[in-house]
């Protein structure tokens, strides 16, 4: 009698061993898991346009300003953010996450895929692998990248050489920093990175609490 109730307390106690392991990898944030930037570091500055009517929707689309992103994706952007503090600057960020729904929105109000991506196919911001960002000195200052977030023209491409020795630096800046953090560029807007491979991403609908 004995014995088995010994037994028994040890199998108890390995299935309990087990249960417990199994949820601490249930707790394990997957790569992909979407979550709030500033639940992971308080050192970015947030100028989310699309949260106002100051872009150039003239239309707020976002019920609030929160920088969602995938995981790995936040991760990529603290280690960039850690270099620039190192030389005194900080991401500034104008676009995060953008719901399918939201960009359904943007392309109804400005149905041009030159400047807003087709919902048909999305964007990286759809996957939540791209931010649009600056950078501010420690002043809190932008620095001067030759053309305003949102700019639609050819100065805002990366290629574009009609810019001052100090507007080029402060892009390369920002581009070389990004790229080490495993980021790429898009050709023709200088604020806008993607993450590495994150076009395999699946376009995304999920929405943010505002409350
Ligand atoms: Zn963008």
């Amino acid at each position: 009698m004995k014995r088995s109730f010994f037994l028994f307390v040890l199998m108890f106690s390995v299935v309990t061993l087990a249960f417990s392991q199994e949820t601490l990898q249930e707790n394990e944030i997957a790569d992909t898991t979407f979550v709030n930037l500033k639940d992971y570091s308080k050192d970015f500055v947030y100028d989310m346009k699309y949260a106002t009517e100051e872009n150039f929707l003239k239309a707020k689309v976002y019920d609030c300003a929160e920088c969602y992103l995938r995981y790995k994706t936040v991760q990529a952007l603290l280690e960039a953010n850690d270099r620039f503090m190192k030389k005194g600057y900080k991401i500034k960020i104008f676009d995060c996450y953008r719901p399918l729904d939201i960009q359904k929105k943007m392309f109804a109000i400005v149905p041009n895929p030159i400047y807003v991506a087709d919902p048909k196919k999305g964007s990286i911001h759809n996957r939540g692998g791209a931010v649009d960002i600056t950078l501010v000195d420690a002043a809190g200052t932008a620095l001067d990248m030759g053309t305003d977030f949102d700019f639609f023209g050819p100065e805002a491409a990366h290629d574009f050489e009609n810019l001052t020795d100090i507007q080029k630096e402060n892009r390369r800046l920002l581009k070389k920093t990004m790229q080490r953090s495993g980021f790429r560029i898009f050709e023709s807007e200088w604020w806008h990175y993607n993450l590495k491979n994150a076009s395999r991403n699946k376009l995304s609908n999920f929405k943010w609490n505002c409350n």
